[in-house]
């Protein structure tokens, strides 16, 4: 037990003296994370400069988000509301005649010139 002891000493020693790395600095490669400024893009709806910031930037990689923000804040409210507005407010109609029955009709679409429109009766026979 003690010679065993002993050697391991030796060991030790032997290689605090003799085993010493010959370049002891390490090359420090840190991963730098993607480092996120203030951006200006321009809205395509008014055209207003507006910043994407730093942190809106991060979360939105952290979302997943590979697009950035086209719009400024203003029409981005603008948009959600008109998109809240439309799904409440009744759909806009069209007065048109119908190509088959020659009655006059409302169509929730905006009728093609050229295009022969059908008043809703006419069109569900058709498509019956
Ligand atoms: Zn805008
Ligand atoms: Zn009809």
């Amino acid at each position: 037990m003690l010679s065993i002891a002993r050697h391991g000493w030796v060991t030790l020693g032997e290689q605090n003296t003799n085993g010493l790395p010959s370049n002891g600095i390490a090359n420090l490669q840190e991963v730098i994370p993607l480092n996120y400024t203030d951006k200006q893009i321009n809205c395509v709806d008014c055209g207003s400069a507006f910043v994407f910031t730093a942190d809106e930037q991060a979360f939105f990689a952290e979302k997943g988000y590979a697009n950035e923000p086209k719009r400024c804040l203003n029409c981005r409210r603008q948009k959600r509301s008109e998109k809240n507005d439309s799904s409440s407010a009744p759909r806009k109609m069209y007065d048109v005649v119908c190509n088959d029955c020659g009655q006059s009709c409302k169509v929730p679409f905006e009728p093609r010139l050229g295009k022969p429109v059908l008043c809703s009766d006419c069109y569900a026979a058709k498509n019956r």
